[in-house]
Order: C-alpha cells, then sequence, then structure tokens
C-alpha cells in the first residue's frame, strides 16, 4: 500500500521504517531535513510539506506529532491535510493528545470525506524499533480493520477502544494511573528501605503481596532490585520525565473538561512538575524516587 508519514521523531522513523520493511510504499515529511532525507535514504519518497503528502498517492496518511497544537496544525491549518487530501484517505494520527481534540479534529475529516482514527501508542521507543507497540483506536469499527494490517506493520497488540477519541481515553488514563502507581512503589521502597530492609527482599514481598504493580514488578524505581530498567543506569534511557508530566496534563485536561476530579493524578503532576523544574526532565520518570531522598540520590 502507498502510505503517507507525517513526524519523522523519536518514535516516527522507526515506524515509518517498519512499514517499509513490512514492504509498503511510503511519503514522508517532517520539519526535520535530516529526519526525512534519513528515510528517504532507506527507500521513502521525500515530501516537503502534509500538502505534498495529500497530493502523493497516499490511501492512507500517518501522523507522529509532539502534541495537540501540532496535530492541529498540520490537519486544520492553512494548507494542511484537510485542505488538500482527496476525500476517503484514511488518516491515523498516532500522536499523544487529549480525546476532546482528537474529536474536534476526526469530526473535520469526517465533515471533509475523510474517515479519521485516533491511534496512540504504548511502548516507547524500543517498542516502536521492534514493532512490538501496543495501538489503542478510537473510531468506526469499519475503518478499524481497514487500518488493522497497516498497524500491524507497527504493533503487537492492537484494540479497538470504541469511538473516536477513545484511544486518547484509553491512553491518558493507563498512563495517569502508571504515574500515580510509580509514585506510590517509589514511596513504598523509600520507606522500607528507610526503616532498615533490603529493597530486593522488600520488592520480592510487595511482589508476592497485595501491593504488586507493574511499577514494583516490572519497573522498580529503586536502584539494585532490577537488572535492566532505568533504575540500574542512573535513570538514563526509558520514558522521559516530561512526557510523562505531559500525560499527566492532558489528564488533568481532559478531566476538567468533563468535571471529574482526579486527585491523585493532579498530585503526581505537581510532583513532576517540582522534579522537572529541578532539571531532571530527561531522566527515565522511575527516578521520581529521588523527591524522597534529601540529597535527590537514592
Ligand atoms: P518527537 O518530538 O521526537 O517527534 C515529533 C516529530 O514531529 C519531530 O521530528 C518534529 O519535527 C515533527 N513535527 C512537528 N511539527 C511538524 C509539522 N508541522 N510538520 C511535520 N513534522 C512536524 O516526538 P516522539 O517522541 O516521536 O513522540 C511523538 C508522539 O508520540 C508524542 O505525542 C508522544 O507523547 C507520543 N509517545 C512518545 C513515546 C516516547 O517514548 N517517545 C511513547 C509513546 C507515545
Amino acid at each position: 500500500m502507498h502510505i503517507g508519514f507525517i513526524g519523522l521523531g523519536n518514535m516516527g522513523a522507526p515506524m515509518a521504517r517498519n512499514l517499509l520493511k513490512a514492504g509498503h510504499r511510503l511519503s514522508v515529511c517532517d520539519l526535520s531535513a535530516a529526519a526525512v532525507a534519513a528515510l528517504a535514504e532507506a527507500g521513502a519518497s521525500a515530501c516537503d510539506s502534509p500538502a505534498a503528502v495529500a497530493h502523493s498517492e497516499a490511501e492512507l496518511i500517518v501522523t507522529m506529532l509532539p502534541a495537540a497544537a501540532h496535530v492541529k496544525a498540520v490537519y486544520l491549518g492553512e494548507g494542511g491535510l484537510l485542505e488538500q487530501v482527496r476525500p476517503g484517505v484514511l488518516l491515523i494520527d498516532s500522536s499523544t493528545i487529549d480525546p476532546l481534540s482528537a474529536r474536534e479534529v476526526a469530526a473535520a475529516a469526517r465533515t471533509h470525506g475523510n474517515p479519521m482514527l485516533d491511534a496512540p501508542v504504548s511502548g516507547g521507543t524500543a517498542g516502536a524499533a521492534a514493532g512490538t507497540l501496543t495501538f489503542m483506536v478510537g473510531g468506526d469499527a469499519e475503518d478499524f480493520e481497514r487500518a488493522r494490517p497497516i498497524l500491524a506493520g507497527m504493533g503487537k497488540n492492537i484494540v479497538h477502544c470504541g469511538d473516536a477519541g477513545n484511544g486518547q481515553v484509553a491512553k491518558v488514563a493507563n498512563n495517569l494511573l502508571l504515574g500515580i502507581s510509580m509514585i506510590g512503589a517509589a514511596e513504598a521502597m523509600s520507606l522500607g528501605v528507610a526503616l532498615g530492609m533490603d529493597a530486593r527482599v522488600l520488592a520480592g514481598v510487595i511482589n508476592s503481596s497485595s501491593g504488586r504493580c507493574w511499577s514494583s514488578d516490572t519497573y522498580n524505581p529503586f536502584p539494585g532490585v532490577l537488572d535492566d530498567v532505568p533504575a540500574a543506569r542512573g535513570y538514563r534511557g526509558g520514558f522521559r520525565c516530561d512526557l510523562m508530566l505531559k500525560d499527566l496534563g492532558l489528564a488533568s485536561e481532559a478531566a476538567r473538561q468533563v468535571g471529574q476530579p482526579v486527585i491523585l493524578g493532579a498530585l503526581a503532576q505537581q510532583l513532576y512538575q517540582t522534579f522537572v523544574a529541578q532539571g531532571h526532565e530527561a531522566l527515565d520518570f522511575s527516578a521520581i524516587i529521588r523527591l524522597y531522598n534529601k540529597d535527590n540520590h537514592p
């Protein structure tokens, strides 16, 4: 299939490469000429704007952009995708944005005669490179079935979450819980160790008891508990604190829009805001455990 791909950053570039590997033809664009050149070298056709992607033969266009403002600019802006694209071309936005913005863009796309899916991902850059992402997809069931084989070239788990925006709802709810549970795991581990317990023994008890969660058994924030997690390598790599802060902000904003309280989510957002303001934005989000130690090092 001929596919358009807009946004070749940390996630988009490896996703686009996997589509090439799966045998698709690609027309790509990004604000970064270097990012476009790298994909062109791998076999994609270079485009200099979203409009140029729209004017290619692409039957389906994927976008992977930083935030809602970029998504709205690319789809709704002057000379943007919706103004230029042929009716019937399937549009898939995989960026993580708030559900209401996703619904707004999908409704505008429908008005232009283009079906649209929101399909945010989890799995990080490693999952993007390995083609093992989880896609949480919102939109019509028929459009979902049309997109599924394409998404399968980039991911392993492809879940239809309901109508437009519900992919973003699933993503926001999951990452809200992840942010809160990571802080919970950090707090409990720090307390146990401060009271004299060995971190590995404590984690073993928690992980076979009712406190067990992904943040404690798969991604424990206390150094020395698990190998091959960011805590074992100075919190380098993984999922950056500023991205977790962005996702908690999306949860707060979405909650405000429907008048739903997110009490622990707001607290988690403030803790990540504090940590990021201290200059730790590039560390993995499990580094939040450093807030529990006076010299910021557990
Ligand atoms: P990134 O900043 O590395 O890449 C975004 C790309 O979009 C950049 O290359 C940028 O130049 C391009 N871009 C911005 N505006 C554009 C425009 N108008 N036209 C063309 N290109 C434009 O971001 P990323 O890490 O690839 O993340 C993309 C999305 O995926 C974000 O919404 C993020 O929250 C989400 N996400 C990221 C991760 C992760 O681990 N990085 C994991 C899951 C989800």
